[in-house]
């Protein structure tokens, strides 16, 4: 099996792991989806940020028998291992950046199917009086001190009012009633934000899919962010490109909207004009909303927006999927895009200059890359911390660059800390630009935490140049050993 070409959804490339050895793990045990699954989940494979002891790659979880909703079935972790991700998408770890890249610049827009499509295979109105999120939706709460219940891996889906240009983007999504959700939407922010903003400026609702439980291709795709996917480009044909197939949509059945036909759930519905003070934990008043990537308990904000559910649909026996926000898998959906948006840039801007980037599981994905750089004459000295100003402009969010030549493995942090102790110098390697917009959800991003911090969620961006210096090659050669094949005296 192809696996680029023929994982069509979430249940064939469950199917790809099932025949994996050791990549997926299904249990008929019952577990509630209340603190405990994500409990469970972080022993077995959330890797990333979250609190130790954890397991790094370890496998995905299947959970047949959960607490309250019979004749479902959660997924975790199905993207929390890098090399389980390359394989779901037919290449090599080292590679998932620069393909993700190609398929960004060489989009193939989504097509709309006629219904009805599998994911609206069972249909819930709200109308009916028994509708209830709560009971229809096993979303599991991820810890004790969460706000509710959360819907993390939604593929939110909308249209900007006046271009009609459509966006999916991951939001969190907490249950707070039969048919409300709070979705938070970061004020100023560049995609679905921006239409609900518009929305609002025009009064008018902002209609909304929910897809849950799709192809992994969607999912990292979808958490593209601009300059690489502006307000308009529609990251559901950057997966269409990965696949080589289009994405393909089905209109909903109680909003003007679309959503993603093979989806397992799929929630109808709109945000309503004006709506952004809900306060994410009215229910629970914990003053969290849930772990957020960085590895802390993110607050719970008083300005999410308000989405009215108007329906659910769902695939009979449906697999809800969800992660764990400081883990692998976050790592994965929001590092690899940004490893493909850096790449872009720089083969722009220094075309053979940086040979692979890997935004780092430490930071979530988001704030540390590692930059493989290649000099070869001298005027490329100085190229490399070009290379580090032009990934902070690819991706605003990003904090920390390490830079290491050509024979530094990148996706090896001993590795890498090797070229830091060796071809570093703390006096003239560090570079520091104090003061920009980063990413409000790194606790030190704070003015409490230094003087040239004027307001949260600004940063000083660094720059660690463990390259050597062009001029000095000749006494950083690593000692070479002669070149075998091991396998004869390993069965020998
Ligand atoms: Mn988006």
């Amino acid at each position: 099996m192809d696996h680029r070409t023929e994982i069509l959804d979430l249940r064939t490339a469950l199917e790809v792991l099932r025949q994996t050895p050791g990549q997926l793990v299904e249990t008929r045990v019952e577990v509630d989806p209340a603190a405990e699954l994500s409990g469970v989940y972080r022993h077995v494979g959330a890797g990333g940020t979250v609190m130790r002891p954890t397991t790094v790659d370890g496998p995905a979880m299947l959970f047949h028998n959960v607490k309250g909703h019979p004749g479902c079935s959660v997924a975790i972790g199905v993207l929390a291992s890098r090399a389980r991700v390359a394989s779901l998408f037919g290449c090599k770890k080292e590679e998932l950046g620069h393909l993700v890249q190609a398929c960004a610049a060489h989009p193939i827009q989504p097509v709309v199917i006629t219904g009805p499509a599998p994911a609206q295979e069972v249909v819930h109105l709200a109308s009916d009086p028994d509708f209830d999120l709560n009971r229809l939706i096993p979303a599991p709460t991820n810890t004790p001190l969460d706000a509710g219940p959360y819907i993390t891996l939604g593929m939110c889906y909308a249209t900007h009012p006046d271009t009609g240009r459509s966006d999916v983007t991951i939001h969190r999504m907490c249950i707070q009633s039969r048919d409300e959700l709070s979705i938070f939407l970061q004020p100023g922010s560049r995609h679905i934000g921006a239409m609900a903003e518009r929305a609002t400026e025009l009064g008018q609702p902002l209609p909304i899919s929910v897809s849950i439980g799709v192809d992994p291709a969607i999912e990292v795709t979808a958490c593209f962010e601009p300059p690489t996917t502006p307000l308009g480009f529609n990251e559901l044909s950057i997966a269409g490109a990965l696949r080589q197939r289009p994405v393909e949509l089905v209109p909903c059945l109680t909003v003007k909207e679309h959503a993603i036909a093979n989806a397992e759930y799929i929630l109808e519905g709109e945000i309503l004009p004006g709506s952004n003070h809900v306060v994410e934990d009215q229910n629970t008043r914990t003053g969290f909303a849930m772990p957020e990537f960085p590895g802390y308990n993110g607050p719970a904000s008083h300005e999410c927006w308000l989405l009215k559910v108007k329906a659910v649909t769902h695939r009979r026996n449906p697999i809800m999927q969800t992660c764990i926000g400081p883990s692998e898998e976050h790592v994965n959906m929001a590092g690899i895009p940004t490893e493909a948006s850096i790449l872009g840039m720089i083969d722009k801007a220094l075309p053979g200059k940086v040979l692979n980037c890997y935004a780092h599981r430490s930071g979530g994905g988001k704030y540390m890359a590692v930059l493989q750089c290649r000099k070869t004459v001298h005027t490329d000295e100085g190229k490399q911390r070009q290379a580090a100003l032009l990934a902070f402009s690819a991706f605003p969010e990003l904090k920390h660059v390490i830079l290491v030549d050509e024979d530094v493995d990148i996706f090896d942090t001993n590795d890498v800390l090797w070229a830091m102790n060796t071809r570093f110098q703390g006096d003239v390697d560090i570079i520091t630009i104090p003061g920009v917009r980063c990413h409000p959800l790194d606790p030190s991003s704070n003015p409490a935490c230094s003087p040239s911090i004027r307001d949260i969620g600004c940063s000083c961006k660094t720059i660690f140049d463990c390259t050597v210096p062009f001029d000095q090659k000749s006494r950083f050669h690593r000692a070479s050993f002669l070149e075998v094949d091991p396998e004869k005296w390993l069965h020998g």
